[in-house]
């Protein structure tokens, strides 16, 4: 253990990041772009471990979306972001990484992913960016301290590989740590820490992008399942707040899929604050109540009398919803067709068009794609990313209290924050 204690001064650097996910790697390789000498401590084994698994292993790295559209779906604090995209869009992103050899696909939503569907080769290419330009990059090296004096940055305090204690001086020190969510990604909330303790305000940090969890008695009978084409609408105390067309998940963390996540947001504060909660599944969007009338007694037309109510399910909804619908309705699943009588139709109709899940929790960090809240933006410059209590401290990522929609929004924060920051003056 005494040796955790041998401090010694490494060589000095102009920059030192802390944290090589998707804003550090793009900081750090833009520093050094501008002929800083820069040093990236992180604390895992390898960089961007969080690129590496993000978009279900493809990397939905940004959306092509025009600027006015992309800003909507940035959940807060989207005027502070304005500078930083004005330098690096969504645009420049595309540019870099294909400048950096990697091809790129344009899907449904706007959604940018790698042409390869590997999200390996946006890490790997952030990586050789920084690597090309000279930055030193050291792995399993954990950053416990943020050195200053009177206001100044002065370097970091930092275990490296082998447990040493070691400090490392810099005028500059650019903080992009990541948030809290996916822990094991290497994101453990350290930011939120040093930011305090140099006296920066932390908005209160949640999960975001979360699967919201219900206590409706029939989830337990749904079996994994993905619906597409479904509307789903968010209600707090019984008002409608928000409404999502798209996919919805059911799984065994909870309620999930893109439509859901992008409702948690406002689901967990409202939760937070001990609003009642609710989600209402339209499973049939495209239908109005009558047009599902109609089709439903068309089946009925076609079927058989002793076919059974669950053969009418079928040919209307995924199979695994067939039983909890069932039991949803307190209708056996094989009950001949004909003794269903029109009351049961009229609640099928309510059902499928308004499905109702009271909300009762949310799925901890461990899940949540992103961390709502961080370090408060008011005490950040927006057109430099330097702290304003502190000089020479910066920010870039999802440290910063800024949280977007799913769809490639997120990452595109962290590049266009980690760039600006890396535009550091030396
Ligand atoms: C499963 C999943 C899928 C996602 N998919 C997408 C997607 O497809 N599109 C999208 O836009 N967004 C996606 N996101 C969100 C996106 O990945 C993050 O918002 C983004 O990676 C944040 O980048 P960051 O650099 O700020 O933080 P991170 O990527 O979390 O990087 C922070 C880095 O800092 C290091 N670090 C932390 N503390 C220390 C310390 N004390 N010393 C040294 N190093 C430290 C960590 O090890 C980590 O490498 C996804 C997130 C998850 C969890």
């Amino acid at each position: 253990m005494e040796e955790l204690h041998d401090i010694n001064t490494a060589s000095s650097y102009d920059v030192i990041v802390v944290g090589a996910g998707a804003a550090g790697l793009m900081a750090a390789g833009t520093a050094a772009k501008n002929g800083s000498r820069v040093l990236l401590l992180e604390k895992m084994e390898k960089p961007a471990r969080k690129v590496r698994i993000s978009g279900k292993g493809r990397c939905n790295l940004t959306n092509a979306k025009p600027a006015e559209e992309f800003a909507s779906n940035i959940r807060v604090n989207a005027d502070f972001i304005q500078p930083a995209f004005a330098e690096f869009n969504n645009r420049s992103t595309m540019r870099f990484f294909e400048r950096m050899g990697v091809k790129l696909v344009t899907e449904r939503g706007e959604r940018v992913f790698p042409e390869s569907g590997k999200a390996a080769d946006i890490a790997n290419a952030l990586e050789y960016y920084c690597r090309d330009y000279g930055v030193e990059i050291q792995c399993n090296c954990r950053v416990s301290e943020i050195m200053t004096v009177c206001d100044k940055v002065l370097g970091v305090r930092y275990y490296n590989k082998r447990g040493f204690e070691r400090k490392a001086e810099a005028p500059n020190v650019i903080i992009a740590t990541g948030g809290v969510s996916y822990p094991r990604t290497g994101s453990t909330g350290d930011g939120y820490a040093f930011a305090h303790a140099l006296g920066h305000s932390i908005v209160d940090i949640r999960p975001s992008l979360t699967p919201l969890v219900t206590s409706h008695p029939q989830y337990a009978y749904i079996d994994k399942v993905l619906l597409r084409n479904v509307n789903v609408t968010l209600c707090i105390d019984n008002e409608k707040v928000r409404e999502e067309f798209g996919e919805i998940a059911f799984s065994e963390r909870g309620i999930e899929g893109a439509t859901a996540l992008r409702l948690s947001r406002d689901a967990v504060d409202a939760l937070l604050e001990e609003h009642k909660v609710k989600l209402i599944i339209d499973l049939k969007p495209a239908l109005t109540e009558q047009m599902l009338h109609d089709r439903i007694h068309r089946e009925v037309a076609e079927m058989q009398p002793e076919d059974f109510f669950a053969e009418l399910l079928r040919r209307l909804v995924p199979k695994p919803l067939i039983v909890p619908i069932c039991k949803e309705l307190d209708i056996h699943s094989k009950i001949y067709i004909s003794k269903v009588s029109d009351k049961e139709f009229e609640r099928l109709i309510k059902v499928l068009k308004g499905w109702v899940f009271p909300i009762s929790d949310y799925a901890p960090f461990d899940y949540a794609v992103v961390t709502a809240g961080g370090v408060a933006c008011d005490e950040v410059n927006e057109f430099t990313m330097e702290s304003r209590k502190i000089k020479g401290l910066y920010f870039a990522g999802e440290v910063l209290d800024l949280d977007a929609n799913t769809g490639g929004y997120n990452l595109q924060t962290a590049f266009s924050t980690g760039h600006l920051a890396g535009l550091l003056k030396k």
